[in-house]
């Protein structure tokens, strides 16, 4: 049997597609190894980032280079084990990492972000899921005084879009936060418009049951290959061949590998990031993420507790877990909320997949007719998927896209 489309991925970037397109009227098959939602997109801080305009940039103050290099960071860490291995995207991402490119990473991020609310709301409707997205935004934390200028202009070019993210004082913080310890701090910014899932992975498994419910159709296979003939591509699985005159991938972090096999070399790289769950103390409950800017941790509430999230580890995909930046964040995530035991046997590990310019790929894929590509979104990928995932169905039905989609195009990194 041939589909109209594949979609290879089923995080929240490959499930938002399969809906966008199914709704377009076509047949379309959704391959995973595992059930939808379980691995980038299950263990995220669970942000919907209406306020994530702003690329994360690599650290290029000389300081602040020699403290990453010598591992003094809770923020970025890497493996010297990996390092020959991710140096290339390492160099890519340090010289992506200045003040021009920034700008125009910002203005590409505007539409898609305009839409991330409604594109959410849209599937969450639809599959009955509201009740697990809360509307409170989230609370960014400063302990050093000199960090909030720069919070601030960037806060300023926020609510230049129409959006809410202010400077509040520590007796708001109380009333917003009345568990959250503010001894150590010197400020907070309330960003007003994000929202905060409760379980991301049951997010992405209502969409995808919504997917089903539309006719779409979920393989569970390990994804092997993808080869063309002629107009037909063959996606190659553990059980059988699926054929498709369209394949669409959104492997997430595993997009790279797939796609260096049929000869598109790319340059992604991965943040790997952890998290892991911790019991409150008494009756102590937190009502919004917080995330502490000095140490670069999220505390978000979760139905399962509260999950403490690291920042960012440069690392071979699938080198050992590491949880170190985990461990060392621990006290100081204590000193800001009465966090007592761990729920976790061990710390979850996973890969943000990004490119240098910390834009997404959406689009064609160069010389491959019929091959799309739609991964790379970062630190913002459960934020992005359903807006971006709208975008690419138009494109590949042919209708008008609601954004330019040059800025987010494969060709971008031609000659580069
Ligand atoms: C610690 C941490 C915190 C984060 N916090 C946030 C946040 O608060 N807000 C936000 O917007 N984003 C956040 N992110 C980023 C976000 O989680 C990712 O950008 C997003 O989940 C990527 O989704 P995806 O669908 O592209 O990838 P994934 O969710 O990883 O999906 C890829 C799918 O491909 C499948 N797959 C891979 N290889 C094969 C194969 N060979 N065969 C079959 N199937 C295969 C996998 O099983 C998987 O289901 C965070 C990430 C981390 C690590």
């Amino acid at each position: 049997m041939k589909r109209d489309v594949l979609v290879l991925g089923a995080g929240m970037v490959g499930v938002a597609t399969a809906i966008h397109l199914v709704k377009r009227g076509m047949a379309v098959t959704l391959v995973d190894r595992r059930g939808a939602g379980e691995e980038t997109s299950y263990g995220n801080a669970g942000l919907i980032q209406r306020e994530g305009l702003h690329p994360y940039l690599f650290p290029r103050d000389l300081r602040s280079v020699i403290e990453v290099a010598l591992k003094q960071r809770t923020d970025a860490d890497y493996h010297i084990s990996s390092l020959a291995a991710v140096a290339p995207f390492l160099w890519r991402y340090f010289r992506s990492s200045n003040a021009q490119r920034a700008a125009q990473t910002f203005a590409a991020n505007v539409p898609i972000y305009a839409n991330c609310l409604e594109a959410h709301q849209a599937l969450m409707e639809e599959a009955g899921s509201t009740n697990l997205v809360a509307k409170r935004g989230w609370l960014r934390l400063f302990r050093d005084a000199g960090d909030i200028p720069a919070a601030e202009r960037q806060a300023k070019e926020l609510r230049d879009l129409g959006l809410g993210a202010d400077m509040i004082s520590m007796e708001d913080l109380n009333e917003l936060e009345p568990h959250l310890r503010t001894d150590a701090l010197e400020g907070a910014l309330h960003y007003r418009d994000p929202w905060n899932c409760s379980d991301p992975s049951a997010l992405v498994k209502s969409y995808a049951a919504l997917f089903e419910k539309l006719g779409g159709e979920f393989v569970q296979a390990e994804i092997a290959g993808v080869t063309r003939d002629g107009a037909t591509w063959t996606v190659k699985t553990n059980g059988s061949e699926l054929k498709a005159d369209q394949v669409v991938v959104t492997l997430g972090p595993w997009s790279k590998r797939m796609l260096d096999v049929v000869g598109l070399k790319l340059p992604m790289g991965v943040k790997r990031g952890y998290h892991e769950h911790f019991k409150a103390a008494g009756n102590a409950v937190l009502s919004r993420p917080v995330l502490d800017s000095e140490y670069g941790f999220v505390i978000a509430p979760m139905a399962r507790g509260l999950r403490l999230t690291s920042g960012a580890e440069f690392a071979r995909q699938d080198a050992p877990k590491t949880p170190i930046q985990l461990q060392k964040v621990l006290p100081r995530a204590r000193d800001l909320f009465p966090l007592e035991e761990s729920l976790d046997a061990e710390p979850w590990l996973g890969s943000r997949p990004v490119f240098p310019d910390m834009l997404p790929v959406v689009g064609p894929a160069p010389g491959m007719p019929g091959l799309w590509l739609h991964f790379g979104h970062g630190h913002q990928g459960f934020t992005l998927g359903p807006a971006t995932a709208e975008l690419i169905a138009q494109m590949i039905s042919g209708e008008t896209p609601y954004a330019d989609p040059t800025p987010y195009s494969a060709e971008r990194f031609k000659g580069h």
